[in-house]
């Protein structure tokens, strides 16, 4: 991947189509669960907020995908903030624009650790939240943390964004709704961290094989 990133991401439509199929069929699957998650430790509506977020990109994909990576990007966040709504969506939505601001038009591997990271930092600002509040950033910490040493492998990086959602199990929260629950969070899975995890998956996964 390290090799043909750079030339898989250079404006490919087919690429963009993939991601967005990738990532809006794992949220789908997994919608249940995800709701399920927030039924434990928030208000049960995590997995029907993303899907209805990935669902208006999906619905969009054939002018989001024609856009170059900047503009793709930061309209997949826009979208998320208006669709998915709840504390995730204005979150994801910060994500993904700022990934889309700090990307250039044909991004090489370096470009998108650098993204990435700014990215979560973006993520941070607006939500005021650490590594280790037990929320989505204990999963996109880790992977911004592989890609930086270099790691590209797909299911070495669905692998650590897995095992870092399992690692919030014990955690508890105090950032989100699970925080109302004090030491009650302890013991369940974040359901951010979870959606994180399935989406570094299908994302990492999709530019692999591209
Ligand atoms: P809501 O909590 O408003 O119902 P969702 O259920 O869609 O919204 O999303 C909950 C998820 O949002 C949590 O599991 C957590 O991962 C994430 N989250 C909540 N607050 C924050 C925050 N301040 N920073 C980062 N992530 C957060
Ligand atoms: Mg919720």
């Amino acid at each position: 991947m390290a090799n043909g990133l750079g030339e898989a991401m250079q404006n490919a439509t087919a690429l963009k189509l993939a991601l967005v199929n990738a990532v809006a069929t794992t949220i789908d699957r997994h919608a249940e669960e995800l709701t399920t998650l927030d039924q434990a430790i928030g208000d049960g509506d995590h997995g029907i907020n993303m899907k209805r977020g990935f669902e208006a990109v999906a619905a969009d994909a054939a002018a989001l995908c024609a856009k170059p990576w900047p503009d793709f990007l930061k309209s997949v966040g826009t979208t998320l903030v208006m669709k998915v709504g709840g504390a995730s969506g204005p979150l994801y939505g910060t994500l993904f624009m700022a990934l889309g601001k700090e990307l250039p038009e044909e991004p090489a591997p370096a470009d998108v650790a650098r993204a990435f990271r700014a990215a979560i930092l973006a993520v941070q600002a607006r939500g005021k939240a650490e590594r280790g509040n037990k929320t989505m950033l204990d999963v996109l910490i880790p992977v911004a943390e592989a890609l930086e040493a270099g790691t590209w492998q797909a299911d070495k990086l669905a692998a650590a964004a897995h095992a870092a959602a399992e690692a919030t199990k014990p955690i508890k929260a105090v950032r989100g709704r699970a925080s109302f629950l004090g030491d009650r969070s302890i013991g369940h899975m974040d359901p951010g961290a979870r959606s994180s995890a399935l989406m570094i998956e299908a994302v990492s996964g999709t530019l692999e094989s591209a």
